[in-house]
């Protein structure tokens, strides 16, 4: 794996490659973004959305977090980054598409089922215990039915947050009036590292498909 002196290798084959190569797009992006996905994914380092979709600078807005996760419309206080960035995509962007895309061996969605990490400190674990636990209520049956360890039950609770994200966004007024209206599209979409095969939500069913 890279350093970060190694990375800026890459920006330098950038600088003589898609920069030049693709020197009229960035002179449109100068003046601005309009893109109209956006994408919500996991911060693991195996998922890249621009990659996966195989899209250029500009066509979609991301955001990754732990799990691939979308806590629900809150007021209470904190600083509320993924909402922050729903509001600017959904308000001011105008995307037509929100889609979150889960992904198979997913150490966020793993520790929500085991649960290792509940009760540590924040900073020892517990801020990821926190934002993991909006996981809970989904993970009981799956925990009951499959238990907590092995790729089944890991699985399924992976598939399960996906859903969980789509609920939650159905929270923000803004998303429930423009879906409402027709102007906004919600997507489930799950990468499976293992094939490197996306499957999509087919929200009807609750089953997901190949792509
Ligand atoms: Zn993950």
């Amino acid at each position: 794996m890279k350093s970060f002196g190694e990375m800026i290798d890459g920006y330098a084959r950038f600088r003589t490659g898609a920069w030049q190569s693709q020197h009229e797009r960035w002179e449109q992006l100068k003046e601005g973004q309009s893109p109209q996905v956006m994408v919500i994914a996991c911060s693991d380092s195996r998922v890249d959305p621009a990659q996966i979709f195989d899209v250029d600078p500009g066509e979609i807005f991301v955001v990754r977090n732990v799990a691939a996760l979308v806590p629900p419309y809150e007021t209470t206080p904190g600083r509320h980054g993924v909402s922050a960035a729903l509001e600017f995509a959904v308000q001011f962007l105008r995307v037509r598409e929100v889609v979150v895309m889960g992904h198979g061996m997913c150490g966020g969605c793993q520790a929500a089922l085991t649960q290792d990490l509940h009760g540590n400190e924040l900073g020892e674990g517990g801020f990821v215990a926190h934002w993991i636990d909006m996981l809970d209520d989904v993970r009981e049956p799956i925990a009951a039915d499959l238990g907590t360890k092995g790729r089944d039950a890991e699985r399924a609770m992976e598939l399960a947050a996906v859903k969980v994200s789509l609920a939650n966004l159905r929270t923000f007024p803004c998303v429930q009036e423009k879906e409402k209206r027709g102007s906004l599209t919600l997507r489930g979409a799950y990468f499976a590292i293992s094939d490197g095969v996306l499957h999509l939500l087919d929200e009807t069913s609750g089953e997901f498909k190949p792509a």
